[in-house]
């Protein structure tokens, strides 16, 4: 049984808010990022949220239309969110399950999965490794399949 895997690398764009907000006791305004409007109702309901510069809870939204930023999921801090940390995790056993059962073959993929297609290599490892969409195509048409996984890439790791 040969086992082939490919790695999809995502770059998994994260969405965040940029509210102004309004200090009610000593009038200072400033900007502050939150992955959802409604991150900015549980951190104010919790009273997370408080002035700079007098350490104020009252801080108010002000009316403005809040600005959008996207930004790469490793570039931003995110706190607070429980269910991306869970993801993270499942995703990082994911990974060591495959590290641990299958032979990283990296930019080789394509070739690899080739050369155990038909040179009828006997492995005993599936590899993985990282290939386009278009050679993943090319695969399926030789009768080559393969599964692609999200990756994560993880710099502490
Ligand atoms: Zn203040």
């Amino acid at each position: 049984m040969k086992l082939i895997l490919t790695i999809e690398v995502e770059d998994i764009k994260k969405i965040m808010i940029k509210y102004k907000l309004i200090c009610v006791d000593c009038n200072l305004s400033f900007d502050s990022w939150f992955a959802s409007s409604k991150e900015y109702d549980k951190l104010k309901k919790k009273n997370f949220l408080n002035c700079h510069n007098c350490n104020s809870l009252r801080v108010e939204k002000t009316l403005m239309s809040p600005s959008i930023l996207k930004t790469k999921n490793n570039q931003i801090k995110i706190s607070h969110v429980k269910k991306y940390k869970n993801i993270k995790k499942t995703l990082k056993e994911y990974k060591k399950f495959i590290k641990n059962n299958f032979k990283y073959v990296g930019e080789n993929f394509v070739n690899e999965a080739r050369s155990i297609h038909y040179n009828k290599k006997k492995i005993k490892k599936g590899i993985y490794g990282s290939a386009s969409k278009e050679d993943i195509k090319e695969l399926r048409e030789e009768g080559i399949e393969t599964e692609t996984i999200p990756w994560f890439e993880d710099k502490s790791n």
